[in-house]
């Protein structure tokens, strides 16, 4: 049972954070309530916005010895309800905590505060001639929620997701103690590594208040491919052939002339090419223009000469690569917007079962008609399905909408593959988290969560 908030709590935060940081329930903004997954709500008894660690310490502090739910959010573009209070209780907002505070350029390091924006870090790294690589769609997400949700992104398949990229992490304890995990350092094998724990982790273990990320240095010249295919088996088998070249790709995405129709609805601008039935679309970073045209080339030669490519279109002009990839960075919104309502389910697979699950999909939106457009990070096997409500009624999508989920994770499960590739469990997939990995592993993740957290005061019942 956790404590309900009375005015007592009230005056200690207002005390500990000034009055303008304290929101109390009926003055809390709907936003709040949810987060982009929309379809989670939860309301908190009070928002909490925080400006640094010794501030976390101290709620967490309050918080534990008075058994006070504490849920964390950054900028909430979640996509499974982790950051919504759903037992309600403190909401914590880290958005003011957005100081980038040090650049190592001897050990290629950046320590930011958790609230930075992933978009701020970009720009700030790439003026300096450096580069942080992971990419998540969601430029206007926190570095602390890409560090929870172990975000991952468009530039995986060569630089790997956000968990690669973090050299240590400052977090406060649900008992409020301040703890470093890790440190500035390239290798580590000291123990149990709590740090890649709480990277993950979903804001159920610790808070995370501070970030030490690794750059390096940002590769001079850039160039994609856009690959249009007959058929999507034709695309999703040369994905397989070309992932076996002695080439490094940045990215390798897959997508359906559908989705780009709804792009260019939603965009209100032309696709360079829209007449195939499913693309790829490959980039390549590299430090020498010879390099990246060595590695460039050798994929165009198969896709032309050994596989069924169409064409191959080389995006190497600013205003091709911004129709692009700008129209690539809308499909989510893009689908949201041609339905009523859109739940979505995010899974990864091995590379090679992605054709196969994509008919899937095609047989299972006709057996419960039911609109399913998917696209995905095919270099990496994650595929994101959207299932649309159009005209159902809200029942009936309910209803549907429950055994199209049972179907896509079972599938996953039975092809190799796991319940979610980059957007967490949160609270949406508490149930296909249990189901997939089963009862002996759970258990040691609610170990996990009692030694950390014996009170479950961190966004309670969330990935457990
Ligand atoms: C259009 C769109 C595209 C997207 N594309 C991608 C993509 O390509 N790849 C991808 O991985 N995700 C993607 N996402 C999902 C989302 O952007 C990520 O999950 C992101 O990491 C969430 O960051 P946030 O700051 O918004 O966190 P929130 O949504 O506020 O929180 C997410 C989770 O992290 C926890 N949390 C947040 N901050 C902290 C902290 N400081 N300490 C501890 N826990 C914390 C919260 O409690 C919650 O459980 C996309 C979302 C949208 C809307």
């Amino acid at each position: 049972m956790y404590k309900i908030i009375d005015n007592e709590d009230i005056l200690y935060f207002i005390s500990l954070l000034g009055k303008e940081n304290v929101i109390q329930k009926e003055n809390i903004k709907a936003d709040y309530h949810k987060d982009e997954l929309g379809t989670i709500y939860g309301i908190p008894d009070l928002l909490l916005f925080v400006h640094n660690t010794e501030e976390v310490s101290s709620i967490m502090k309050y918080a534990s010895s008075k058994i006070i739910p504490v849920t964390v959010r950054g900028a909430g573009t979640g996509l499974v309800g982790g950051c919504v209070a759903i037992h309600g209780g403190i909401l914590l907002d880290t958005s003011k905590m957005n100081h980038i505070l040090e650049l190592d350029e001897d050990n290629l390091t950046l320590t930011v505060e958790a609230g930075v924006l992933i978009m701020d870090i970009f720009e700030y790294v790439e003026s300096r001639g450096f580069y942080y690589p992971p990419n998540p769609g969601e430029t206007s997400a926190t570095i602390g929620g890409n560090i929870a949700t172990n975000a991952g992104g468009m530039k995986a398949v060569k630089y790997g997701v956000t968990r690669d990229f973090i050299r240590a992490i400052e977090v406060v304890m649900p008992s409020g103690e301040i703890e470093l995990l890790g440190r500035k350092v390239v290798k580590d094998s000291s123990g149990y590594s709590l740090k890649n724990l709480i990277i993950g982790s979903e804001g159920t273990l610790a808070i995370i208040t501070k970030a030490i990320l690794k750059i390096i240095p940002k590769p001079k010249h850039f160039i994609s491919l856009l690959i249009p295919f007959e058929s999507v088996d034709d695309a999703l088998e040369s994905v397989t052939r070309i992932g076996k070249l002695p080439v490094l790709m940045t990215a390798i995405e897959f997508f359906e002339r559908e989705t780009i129709g709804f792009a260019e609805e939603f965009l209100g601008k032309k696709f360079p090419d829209s007449g195939s039935a499913a693309y790829i679309l490959i980039a390549f970073d590299a430090m020498t223009a010879s390099e990246l045209k060595a590695s460039y080339e050798i994929v165009a030669n198969l896709c032309l000469e050994q596989l069924s490519a169409k064409d191959v279109y080389i995006v190497d002009t600013k205003e091709r690569s911004d129709s692009v990839w700008k129209a690539r960075s809308a499909f989510l919104e893009a689908i949201k917007a041609s339905t009523t309502e859109m739940d979505e389910c995010d899974v990864v697979l091995p590379r090679n079962s992605m054709a196969s699950y994509i008919k899937f999909i095609r047989s299972l939106s006709e057996k419960h008609n039911m609109r399913l457009p998917s696209f995905g990070h095919a270099g990496d096997g994650n595929l994101h399905i959207y299932l649309c409500k159009d005209q159902m009624s809200d029942s009936t999508f309910e209803k549907t909408k429950q055994i199209v989920f049972d179907e896509l994770y079972l599938r996953a499960t039975v092809v190799g593959g796991l319940v979610s590739g980059e957007h967490g469990i949160g609270y949406a997939k508490v149930d296909y988290l249990k189901k997939q990995i089963g009862k002996t592993q759970i258990d040691l993740m609610k170990h996990i969560k009692n030694g950390f957290d014996p009170n479950h005061i961190l966004n309670p019942d969330k990935v457990i």
